[in-house]
């Protein structure tokens, strides 16, 4: 009686942490979260969710979010307003395209933002500049996977869905720690191989998977090539391929039997350090399957040759006739971030518009043209290492960062950095004042995923909606409506106002999301594409009728072990692996705020007690890690997870300066850069 009520709210979303993509179920009073659910719906944790996606909510409270633009004046960011901050922005990119044509302005999206974020984004950059200069984070991830499985099958993406994965009787996992790193996936594998299911892991570390694992192969860093190939050799010699398949709908079988006879379990030991008897009886479980399914994780790409990674692992799908016959499940990349699928479907790349038709095919481009009423540039754009390399010449001049730390989480840190502060115009939109914003010469508040509209694409294909919960604080904006001001403020109406009409036009570019619809989601719930009709099935599992590749085959690549670009000496003795920790997320920006996960507060480096003891360091010691390239400091964690002459850090937390350490070496496909093998010493 005459007490107000609090208002309380209900919202079902999609988790914006990694890229299982969990149905949550948002619990908030008077605006502010109270709880997160996982839905016991959710096409993909059916009840279950991890501790970042039901406890770390708390930074969305957070004292230093930022909630004004911030524009540089005489050194410092000083709050204005919007329409100051817009007017900087706009006269900035005039400037620079006077000076330098449109490709002296380059953004650079984040694989965290919606679908309808990235494809507003690359519209402007294309249609609005007049520059192909687009790229998202997942160059740093998974580049090489959207090369090599369109390569080997047509698509850029893995060929079936989890739920197939999961009738899988072995499964191969590599390069990929999913308890940790995808943890409710993580738990769906390990009780499918706790009943019965064969499990081969293949990866340095002692994985959690690993302790459950009938064969646990352990390749030295750098030697994934090697390994693939070995596997190939011994299906081959033994007679565990599906000859039917091969002669039928794949390509390059000869090719592949030339190259792979060099590469005998005997030979491939010396290379990777894997006993032979453990490849071959990793190759006999794969290939004596009924139903096999290859998963994997940035253990694969992040290499100096990690797009023929991706090609030499799906090599052993196809010679197992494991993909497009409903008989195996195929090769399915585990993705990092939880749009890192998304954000390359919707064209935030350099050479490819959205649904991945190429910005140099004229069809493709001229499907585009005609929606977007403007003629686009027929010469690929920059990818990120490309436009911190034009910066730091000069030839890039305006540079937009979308929520990405890319001082903190790109390698090299010190060159990006340095890339910053010689480019003319530097934006960045953030949820707090990160390494990247401190450098930026306007910053520009940004929502979070609880406090947007859209879609987010999963790992396994899955369109699913995404709702806002509570309001943004301050003036604080989603990155959706940010890109139409920006756009505004230099006189370009980008048309679709609202997410679902964002949508909407993004499916009459890119067919193959042409029947996947807001009004769609809300009906249906989750739609994969490919999905052309409105009224027609979203196609789950891919190929049935035929590879999506121009001859209808899938593609075997007959590719050597080339070394990796970073070789231990006596002067930098052990490889350092970067990688995740199980309470954490990329630069830590969002879980490390949020008090009620107070876990793994430090950065630990991994030790193995036989390093240790060569190092005279115990566990917790502090200790300098000094590579070719920079140095990095962390407190010591002595475990037998890592071997000896290996050594493991995660990446959440910037003060340690973990990225200083990593090279510019990168995959000669696609710029991936070699963040699984850099060399090192302790101090
Ligand atoms: Fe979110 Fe991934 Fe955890 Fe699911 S497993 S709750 S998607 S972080």
């Amino acid at each position: 009686l005459g007490t107000a009520l609090p208002r309380l709210g209900h919202t079902r979303t999609t988790c914006g942490y990694c890229g299982v993509g969990c149905a949550l179920d948002v619990l908030t009073s008077d605006g502010e979260v109270t709880a997160v659910r996982p839905a016991a719906d959710g096409p993909v944790n059916r009840g279950h969710a991890c501790v970042k996606g039901r406890f770390a909510h708390g930074y969305l409270r957070s004292g230093d979010r930022l909630t004004r633009p911030l524009l540089r004046r005489g050194g410092r960011l000083e709050p204005v307003d919007w329409d100051e901050a817009l007017g900087h922005i706009a006269e900035g990119l005039r400037a620079a395209v006077a000076q330098g044509g449109p490709d002296a302005v380059a953004a650079i999206s984040s694989a965290r933002a919606t679908n309808e974020e990235n494809y507003l984004i690359q519209k402007f950059m294309r249609a609005g500049i007049g520059t192909n200069n687009v790229d998202n984070c997942s160059r740093l991830c998974h580049s090489p996977s959207a090369a090599g499985l369109t390569a080997a099958f047509g698509l850029s993406g893995g060929t079936d869905t989890f739920d197939d994965v999961e009738n899988a009787d072995c499964l191969l996992v590599v390069g990929a720690n999913p308890i940790e790193a995808h943890p409710v996936v993580g738990a769906r594998l390990l009780q499918r191989v706790l009943r019965g299911t064969r499990l081969i892991v293949a990866d340095p570390r002692a994985v959690g998977l690993a302790d459950h694992a009938d064969v646990h192969l352990r390749p030295r860093p750098g030697t994934n090539v090697a390994l693939f190939n070995g596997l190939a050799h011994v299906l081959l010699a033994e007679g565990l391929v599906d000859d039917e398949f091969l002669r039928r709908r794949a390509a390059g079988l000869a090719e592949l039997t030339a190259l792979v006879a060099d590469y005998p379990p005997g030979r491939v030991a010396e290379i990777t350090g894997v006993p032979a008897e453990d490849l071959a009886e990793a190759a006999r479980l794969y290939g004596e399957a009924a139903q096999p399914a290859i998963v994997y994780g940035l253990g694969v790409t992040e290499h100096l040759h990690g797009t023929d990674g991706v090609r030499t692992l799906a090599n052993l799908a196809i010679l197992r006739g494991a993909a497009g016959t409903g008989r195996g499940y195929g090769v399915n990349p585990l993705r990092g971030q939880n749009n890192v699928q998304g954000a390359s479907d919707m064209g935030a790349l350099p050479d490819l518009l959205p649904g991945y038709g190429k910005v140099t095919d004229p069809g493709a481009r001229g499907r585009a043209e005609r929606v977007w009423g403007v003629p686009l540039p027929a010469h690929p754009g920059l990818r990120i290492p490309e436009m911190f390399a034009a910066a730091r010449s000069g030839a890039l001049r305006a540079l937009w960062v979308i929520g990405e730390d890319v001082c903190a989480t790109d390698p090299g840190s010190t060159g990006v950095a340095e890339a910053l502060e010689a480019c003319p115009l530097v934006v960045c939109q953030e949820l707090f004042l990160s390494e990247t914003a401190r450098r930026a010469d306007v910053v520009l508040p940004a929502a979070s995923w609880l406090e947007k509209d859209g879609t987010f694409v999963n790992f396994d294909r899955r369109f699913q909606r995404v709702r806002p919960a509570v309001p943004a604080p301050g003036q604080a904006r989603d990155d959706f409506a940010i890109v139409h001001a920006v756009a505004a403020a230099c006189g370009v109406d980008l048309g679709v106002p609202t997410p679902a009409e964002a949508l909407a036009e993004c499916g009459r570019v890119a067919p193959i999301f042409a029947g996947i619809s807001h009004e769609r989601l809300e009906r249906e719930g989750a739609l994969a594409w490919p999905c052309p009709d409105p009224y027609g099935p979203a196609e789950a599992k891919l190929y049935l009728d035929g590879f999506a590749t121009p001859d209808g085959l899938a593609h075997l690549a007959a590719r050597p072990y080339l070394p990796p670009g970073e070789q231990p000496d006596d002067t930098y003795p052990l490889i350092l692996i970067t990688g995740r920790r199980w309470a954490h997320y990329n630069s830590g920006s969002m879980t490390r705020r949020s008090g009620n996960i107070r876990l793994d507060a430090t950065e630990r480096l991994d030790v193995h007690p036989a390093d240790a003891r060569r190092h005279a360091v115990r566990e917790g010691d502090r200790v300098t890690v000094e590579s070719r390239h920079g140095r990095a400091t962390m407190r010591v964690r002595v475990t037998e997870e890592t071997v000896p002459g290996q050594v493991f850090c995660a990446f959440h937390f910037p003060e340690s300066h973990v990225n200083a350490l990593t090279s510019g070496h990168a995959d000669t496909d696609t710029s991936c850069p070699e963040y699984k093998v850099t060399a090192v010493r302790l101090r």
